[in-house]
Formats: structure tokens, C-alpha cells, sequence
């Protein structure tokens, strides 16, 4: 048989490794939570020995699960949490300190430092970001300051750094490597000549030395190692796929061309934008970042967040308790024609982009005696579909061309009315693919054209299946009018 691939998804709440077959379908998936720590308010932290084991026990039961003989097994790809920083001893093999993850807001007094330094437009240029504490750079900072001798160990030598990617493809092995993108999300990448940037180093204070060197998402990086417990039949196994989780989905949704852009309806909504070879500058609060680099071709893509979609459901079952389970609430909704001229603004942590107001809270407004909770059901519905609208306006801004259609995924994208209410707003067809693993997939398929399983892009064009297209069916009055409305609602909520 052989051609087979197996992803590695190391993410916040889990590690999990699924194993594709070479026509893309997923033959078999395995899992494992992954603690949390939070050691004070705005804290988050994990065990970088429980991600590592967690994704070796995953990879390893996958494989397992699948039936398959190591001989099958053509390659291992990784995808993971973005922006958690890891600090280890190359010696031990051990961390010397937990990873800070992507969540967690310590640093963020560190940023306001470095914005006052005026360093937010070399930040921007170089980096494509915005100064945040969520980026990794000052969370090495963070770890180099707090934790004594690491500075020492350093020049000795005796440090090692990265994200989850190059922490796992360390641990498997033996090289010390991050791909582009993770490498793109650190805020001391030089996105456009895709080297570390000396002045950032310099100005966090984050010694070039323990650095990992940047690698392009698909390429063999190494082979897993002989001695790693659990993993002695995979290996030498070449592992020569890596991207972040978002770059990777947008990779996994086939999002090859620029212009093309898929939107993930999770807890919060992840929109990406493949820019093809142009990385665009946006006042609006959204990023750029390194989409990947495959065959010596750098792809950037335009990023940007709603910080509450399904977290509005989820709200409504858990706090008002409306219905027992999120799927619940497309019944609900569906029982009433439109919402009455209820709108909902789930700002319950600030709008992002464009809005960028962290102050701002939440409404509800345009209530009448007659409102019902199913409204009230379909209006939080909606306000997804209205934030993510927003959010792809601010990126086609930079956009030579209109976007054509928009590609989904994620828990919520199994809601047919927001799909439909979407399509609707953005006025452009929602793709909703039958594949939903597509961030495993994504780095799968970048192993996988490293490994020669697909010989280029145009052979996962043909693995590609859709499950739905959500046509636009509403009128331009009326689109215009809800969006006035909408914007209406959320003017009342900002604060500045
Ligand atoms: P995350 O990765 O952020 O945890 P998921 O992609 O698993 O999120 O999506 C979970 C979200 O999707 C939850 O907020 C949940 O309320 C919502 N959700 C799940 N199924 C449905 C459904 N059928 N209709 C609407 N929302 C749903």
C-alpha cells in the first residue's frame, strides 16, 4: 500500500493525530486532553513534557487504530497551537520552565513598554504584527527574565527555544528547527527575507543563539528518532510537514490562490486571506503573517479574529440556559421568521478588528414585548454572521479583486442558517467542505508533497469535497439595511 501520512495536532486543549489515506480520507484519529495551568488571573500555562507525550501517545495510538504496518507510513506532518513559547535544556531534554501559552496575558506590560519605545512601526514592517502579548517574542523575554541563569545558559550554549512545532520536531527528531509560518507569529521574524531579525532580538533581549532555524513548511526536516518509548515502529519515518494551526487550515481548505480566504466558527471566528506573494499592510488591526513556504515559494496571508461567536451560544445555553446543546439553538431560531429588529452584540471581552475597542461590552437591543427567546436565539445566531462580514470588508479592502466565495469550518459552521445567513451578508457563495479535519489536514498535505505522496497542489485540488454551497439569496435592500442596523447596534456599545 504505502502513502499514507499521519498528523500531528498539538492544540490547547488537545493533542490529537489522525492518519490520512493518499485520497485524503481520514482512516483513523486519536486523542488527548492536555492540563492547563493557570497559575494567577490572565496566567495560562502548559507542561511542555505533557504536550510532547501527549502527541507521541496520539501518534502512536493512531497509528495503531489505522491497521496499517509501518512500511504504509510515508510521512508525519505537525500542526499546532500558535504563539506558545517554549524554553528547554538541550542536555536533559527537559523544559526549564512551563510553556506560556498563546492566552496568556503576562507580558503584556512588556508591549506597552515597546510601544512606548515607539517600536510599533518597525514591529508592523518587519513582522506584519502588532505589538500583543499574545505573539511569543516577549514571552521568551518573559522566561529569560524570570527565570535565573537562563541568560548564562544561553551563552553557554545550554538553551533551546521555540514554539510547539520546533519543541516537537525537536522531541522527534533531534533537529532544532520552525517552519515559516510559526516562525512568522513570534513578532522577531523578518516576514519578507524570512530570517530572524537582529534589531527585534536585540530590543526583547532574546538571544539569537537559542533560536531555532526557520524551515519552510514542507520539507524533511528529520527522521523520528530510534528510542522515543511508544514510537518505536514509526521510526525513521521522515516528519517533513509543519504549519500553524490557522495557516494550516487555510492550506487544508485548498485556499491555494490569493484572494482566497476561509473562516474558521469556533469559539471565537479565525478569518485567513491568502495575499498570494504580497504581504499587505492593514489599518484596520488585522495581520500578516507567513501563509507557507512550499517548493521555495512563500504564500502570506492576511489574518483577523472575532474574539465571541460560539461563545454567544454557548452563553445562551450555559448562563441562560435556553437550550441543553449548541446544535439546539438552529431550531430555535428557525421557529421565527427573522429576529423582530433584535440585534445582539456579543462584545463580552472588547470587539478586534475593525472595531479594536477592548472596553467595549455586549447588548442587546431593539426589544419589544413581543421578543422572544427564539429571537433573541436567531439574533445571536446572526451577530456571528454579522461580525465575520465585517471582518472579510476589512480584508478585501487591501484587495485588488472582490473575494469570490469564503470556505468554513469549525463547530458552528454546521449551523445551515448562519452558513446561509452568511452567504447572504457577504453576498458571495460559503463553501462548506465534507472534510471537517481540515487543520490536520492541511499538514498533512504539506507532508505529503514533501514526502512525494501528491506530486503538487492540483492533486489536493482532486481529494477536495464539498458538502454544501450556501448560495446568496437576499436582496441588496435588505442586505444594506441589516448591515446598517448591525452597525447601528454596535455603535452603542463602543466606548471610544
Ligand atoms: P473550539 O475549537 O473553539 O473549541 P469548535 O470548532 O469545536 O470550537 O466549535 C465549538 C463551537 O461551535 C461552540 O461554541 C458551539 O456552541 C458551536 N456549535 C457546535 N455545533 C453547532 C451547531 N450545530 N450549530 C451552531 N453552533 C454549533
Amino acid at each position: 500500500m504505502g502513502g499514507y501520512i499521519i498528523a500531528i495536532d498539538q492544540g490547547t486543549t488537545s493533542s490529537r493525530a489522525l492518519v490520512f489515506a493518499p485520497d485524503g480520507h481520514v482512516v483513523s484519529i486519536a486523542r488527548h486532553p492536555v492540563t492547563q495551568y493557570y497559575p494567577r488571573p490572565g496566567w495560562v500555562e502548559h507542561d511542555p513534557q505533557e504536550l510532547f507525550a501527549t502527541a507521541a501517545r496520539a501518534l502512536s495510538e493512531a497509528f495503531e487504530a489505522s491497521g496499517l504496518s509501518p512500511a504504509d507510513i510515508e510521512a508525519v506532518g505537525i500542526t499546532n497551537q500558535r504563539e506558545t513559547a517554549i524554553l528547554w535544556d538541550p542536555v536533559s531534554g527537559k523544559s526549564v520552565y512551563n510553556a506560556i501559552v498563546w492566552q496568556c496575558r503576562r507580558t503584556a506590560d512588556i508591549c506597552e513598554a515597546l510601544e512606548k519605545e515607539g517600536l510599533g512601526g518597525y514591529v508592523k514592517e518587519k513582522t506584519g504584527l502588532l505589538i500583543d502579548a499574545y505573539f511569543s517574542g516577549t514571552k521568551f523575554k518573559w522566561m529569560l527574565d524570570n527565570v535565573d541563569g537562563l541568560y548564562e545558559r544561553a551563552a553557554g550554549g545550554l538553551l533551546l527555544g521555540g514554539t510547539v512545532d520546533s519543541w516537537l520536531i525537536w522531541n522527534l527528531t533531534g533537529r532544532h528547527v520552525t517552519d515559516h509560518s510559526n516562525a512568522s507569529r513570534t513578532m522577531l521574524f523578518d516576514i519578507k527575507n524570512l530570517r530572524w531579525d537582529d534589531e527585534l532580538c536585540y530590543a526583547l533581549g532574546v538571544p539569537r543563539s537559542i533560536l531555532p532555524e526557520p524551515v519552510q513548511n514542507s520539507e524533511i526536516y528529520g527522521r523520528i528518532k530510534p528510542g522515543i518509548p511508544g514510537l518505536e515502529a514509526l521510526e525513521g519515518i521522515p516528519v517533513c510537514g509543519s504549519a500553524g494551526d490557522q495557516q494550516a487550515a487555510l492550506f487544508g481548505q485548498c485556499c491555494f490562490d490569493a484572494g482566497m480566504t476561509k473562516n474558521t466558527y469556533g469559539t471565537g471566528c479565525f478569518a485567513v486571506m491568502n495575499t498570494g506573494g504580497e504581504i499587505l499592510s492593514s489599518s484596520s488591526g488585522l495581520v500578516s503573517s507567513v501563509g507557507w513556504t512550499v517548493r521555495g515559494m512563500t504564500t502570506y496571508c492576511l489574518e483577523g479574529s472575532v474574539f465571541n461567536a460560539g461563545s454567544a451560544i454557548q452563553w445562551l445555553r450555559d448562563e441562560l440556559g435556553f437550550f441543553e446543546s449548541s446544535p439546539q439553538i438552529n431550531d430555535l431560531a428557525g421557529s421565527v421568521p427573522d429576529t423582530g429588529g433584535v440585534y445582539m452584540v456579543p462584545a463580552f471581552t472588547g470587539l478586534g478588528a475593525p472595531y479594536w475597542d477592548m472596553d467595549a461590552r455586549g447588548l442587546i437591543c431593539g426589544i419589544t414585548r413581543g421578543t422572544g427567546r427564539a429571537h433573541i436565539a436567531r439574533a445571536v445566531l446572526e451577530s456571528i454572521a454579522f461580525q465575520t462580514a465585517m471582518l472579510i470588508d476589512a480584508m478585501e479592502a487591501g484587495m485588488s479583486a472582490p473575494m469570490k466565495e469564503l470556505r468554513v469550518d469549525g463547530g458552528a459552521s454546521a449551523s445551515d442558517f448562519l452558513m446561509q445567513f452568511q452567504a447572504d451578508l457577504l453576498n458571495i457563495p460559503v463553501i462548506r467542505p465534507s472534510m471537517v479535519e481540515t487543520t490536520a489536514a492541511g499538514a498533512a498535505y504539506l507532508a505529503g508533497l514533501a514526502a512525494g505522496v501528491w506530486a503538487d497542489c492540483r492533486d489536493l485540488l482532486r481529494q477536495r469535497d464539498t458538502d454544501r454551497v450556501f448560495l446568496p439569496s437576499m436582496d441588496e435592500s435588505r442586505r444594506a439595511a441589516a448591515l446598517n442596523a448591525w452597525k447601528d447596534a454596535v455603535r452603542r456599545t463602543l466606548t471610544k
